[in-house]
């Protein structure tokens, strides 16, 4: 469904991304996992085309998206919800969901909003609340809320796990399966290994740049190489 190939990405004199190649499966939930620093959240802002890439393809269902623009890869079906949320602080939960329906038409809207409280109740209940106002686990289900709203065939996960506690990002993980169920496919970046390799399917470990392992998740947790570098 997605193939990455040999892409490479450079800021300045740096080099992020040395050539790095991953294929997605559609209803696949797979784990980008590495250090800070790696390159994982250049590898997705790259695909997005929020940052520039040196060489290398991106294809998405067949059709090269390299030097697309952001804007037509969201309308492609790809989406983000980037590190750090990014959500609206000064906007109501309604419409920082909104906002991630932008594309679509206002009835379309709706049936998402549905969608998006089904799968978070809690979203509802505080659907007029300040977005800014919410706690942080519920600031990650407005940022995972509003990029379903785009319907999304593949949804990019940035660290959702940043900051939060144990038992919450328990109850987020726990949905990816229901998401995958809703016919998204899930791409998760995390520094959490374990709790990522355990909702996904197969995992990519990433170093300076360049993937150095990849497997099944249920390998990757066996691994003694990821076991001690990652998995501590
Ligand atoms: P983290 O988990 O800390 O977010 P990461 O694996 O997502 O790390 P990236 O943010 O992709 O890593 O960064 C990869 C490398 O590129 C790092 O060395 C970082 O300092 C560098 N880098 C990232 N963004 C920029 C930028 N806009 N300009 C210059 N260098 C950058």
């Amino acid at each position: 469904m997605l193939s990455i190939k040999d892409l490479k990405v450079q800021y300045g004199g740096i080099q992020a991304l040395r050539g790095v190649s991953l294929e997605v499966d559609e209803g696949e939930i797979i784990t980008l996992i590495g250090a800070n620093g790696a390159g994982k959240s250049t590898l997705v802002n790259s695909v997005m085309g929020i940052v520039p890439k040196s060489s290398g393809s991106v294809t998405y269902k067949g059709t090269d998206i390299t030097k697309k623009d952001t804007r037509q890869i969201v309308k492609s079906g790809i989406i983000l919800a980037p590190e750090g949320r990014h959500i609206f602080p000064g906007f109501t939960v309604r419409d920082n969901l909104m906002m991630g329906g932008y594309f679509g038409k206002a009835d379309a809207n709706d049936r998402e909003l549905e969608t998006v409280f089904n799968l978070f109740p809690i979203l509802k209940e505080r659907i007029n609340q300040m977005g800014g106002t919410l706690s942080g686990g519920e600031q990650q289900m407005l940022a995972v809320g509003r990029a379903l709203m785009a319907k999304p065939k593949i949804m990019m996960l940035d660290e959702p796990s940043l900051g939060l506690a144990p038992l919450v990002i328990a109850d987020i993980f726990k949905l990816f399966d229901r998401i995958r169920e809703m016919g998204v496919t899930i791409i998760l970046i995390e520094q959490n290994a374990r709790m990522a390799l355990k909702v996904a399917d197969r995992g990519y470990v990433i170093e300076s740049g360049r993937i150095v392992y990849e497997d099944t998740a249920q390998n990757l947790l066996r691994s003694d190489a990821v076991v001690k570098a990652y998995l501590g």
